[in-house]
């Protein structure tokens, strides 16, 4: 089903990229993955794929800067060849704040990576994936967030209305190229073990909120790639612009 696919993930060095990733490569995908300065990290899940005997490189990049992507591009295109699948995941949070209190600096990164440059991923994705542009066709799937519904008041309400934004492209997206053989979907996990929380500062996050998640637990990495690995296979043919919660019924 899978063979001769070549995914790139981007933000796959650790957390639930580097779940994606790793899965990916068992199921019989190529994978690229990007990563922000963490190599030893980045040379970790290259090696896990590559002992699954498919090809793995990593590109070090800043998906908040238009010459990084661009450069990442070149490098999957040269190294491993025409991608066929995009895991658009890279995304960060910034140190929580009411928005009377936001730190501009804080915005504009937030905005760069997970909205300005998650919409140009996509843009050199499409060059490569649709068959108007040459390619075979293949998936996308947005890494959004439940923070899109739920809001985050008193925490990180840009963050929330930056996965809002991601939430609007994928469906427009998915209507604009499913034509062209490129089926669009994206996931809102809900809290979910990794660095992010204690990146933001709030390393006790996920257990200070486990009252508030009906489950009673907070999810696992390879939880979301379960469903993602799902919704890049041929077994979701006939889902488009779809948004799957991953939230433990929060
Ligand atoms: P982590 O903080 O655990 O992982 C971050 C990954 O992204 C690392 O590989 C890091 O690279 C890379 N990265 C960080 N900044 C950049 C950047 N500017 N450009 C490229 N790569 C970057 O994050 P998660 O796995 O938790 O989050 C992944 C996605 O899932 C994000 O979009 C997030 O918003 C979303 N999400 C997460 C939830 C959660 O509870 N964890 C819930 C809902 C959504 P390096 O190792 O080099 O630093």
């Amino acid at each position: 089903m899978s063979s001769n696919r070549i995914l790139l993930v981007t933000g796959a060095s650790r957390g639930i990229g580097a779940s994606i990733a790793r899965l990916a490569a068992k199921r019989g995908y190529d994978v690229a993955i990007n990563y922000a300065g963490n190599e030893a990290a980045a040379k970790a899940v290259v090696e896990d794929i590559k002992k699954e005997g498919r090809r793995g490189i990593a590109v070090k990049g800043n998906m908040g800067n238009p010459r990084d992507i661009a450069n990442l591009f070149q490098e999957v295109d040269r190294q491993l060849g025409r991608l066929t699948d995009l895991v658009n995941n890279a995304g960060i949070m910034g140190f929580p704040s009411r928005v009377d209190a936001l730190d501009p600096q804080t915005l504009k990164e937030v905005i760069d990576v997970n909205v300005t440059g998650a919409m140009l991923v996509v843009g050199e994705a499409i060059k490569r994936i649709s068959t108007k542009h040459g390619g075979r066709g293949g998936t996308i799937v947005n890494m959004s967030s439940m923070a899109a519904v739920l809001g985050m008041a008193g925490d990180y309400v840009w963050y929330a209305a930056s996965k809002g934004a991601m939430n609007s492209f994928t469906v427009g997206l998915a209507r604009e190229v499913i034509g062209e053989g490129i089926r669009v979907n994206a996931v809102s996990p809900g809290l979910i073990n990794t660095d992010i929380h204690a990146s933001a500062g709030q390393p006790d996050r996920a257990e200070r909120l486990k009252s508030v998640i009906p489950i009673g637990r907070f999810g696992e990495p390879g939880e979301v790639a379960q469903t993602v690995l799902y919704l890049m296979s041929d077994e979701a043919s006939y889902v488009v612009g779809a948004n799957v919660s991953i939230s433990g019924g929060r």
